[in-house]
């Protein structure tokens, strides 16, 4: 199986993710975690994605392309795998697309958690007083909002296009969400290695 998973920030997308991966026995790939897991660390790659996050806005494409195309030369990838997070840019769309058909590899569904912008703000102001996170400030967590609809919402039409997007109200239970994603994916189309 060979997901992604997408939706606004605070749309519920790290908790499916990890219920998705372990329902389906694949690694799940935050990209978000990958990039604080270098901030934690103090990389030269995580102080300079820190200053982007910080700020609420992507990672530049180049970065993050390279990031993710390391992670997924992992063996455990071979299997398949869940991307959360990833992509965010009709850039890194397209580097996703050369790096599938490169190995034979067909995405199964792309995943979009829908929910109400405000709906979200009010989640995450909560989940910042809870977690802290640096940029969980209600000034950013708008910009991320934003950022959003601007250059990952468009994404959206393209996997319409393509046949493969299932999109699932991400608000009520974790358990309910979940069972409404695996709904929309056991709909979804089989894999197929690419021709090419
Ligand atoms: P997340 O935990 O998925 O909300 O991601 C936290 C932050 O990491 C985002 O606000 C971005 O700054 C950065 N980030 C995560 N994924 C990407 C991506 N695919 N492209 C660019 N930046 C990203």
């Amino acid at each position: 199986m060979r997901l992604l998973l997408m939706g606004p920030p605070g749309a519920g997308k790290g908790t499916q993710a990890d219920e998705l991966a372990a329902r389906y026995n694949i690694p799940a790939i935050s990209t978000g975690d990958l990039f604080r897991s270098h901030v934690g660390q103090g990389t030269a790659l995580g102080v300079d994605a820190r200053r982007y996050m910080d700020a609420g806005e992507y990672v530049p494409d180049a970065v993050t392309n390279a990031m993710v195309a390391e992670r997924l030369s992992s063996p455990d990838c071979e299997a398949g795998f869940l991307l959360d997070g990833y992509p965010r840019t009709l850039q890194q769309l397209g580097e996703l697309d050369r790096l599938l058909a490169s190995r034979g590899w067909a995405l199964n569904a792309a995943v979009v958690l829908t929910a109400e912008v405000e709906e979200l703000i009010g989640r995450l102001i909560r989940r910042a007083v809870t977690l802290g996170r640096s940029d969980d400030t209600e000034a950013v967590i708008r910009r991320r909002q934003e950022v959003y609809a601007a250059q990952t919402a468009p994404l959206l039409d393209e996997f319409r296009l393509r046949g493969l997007l299932a999109e699932v109200d991400g608000l009520g239970p974790v358990e309910e969400v979940t069972a409404r994603v695996c709904d929309a994916i056991n709909g979804a189309p089989a894999s197929q290695p690419a021709t090419s």
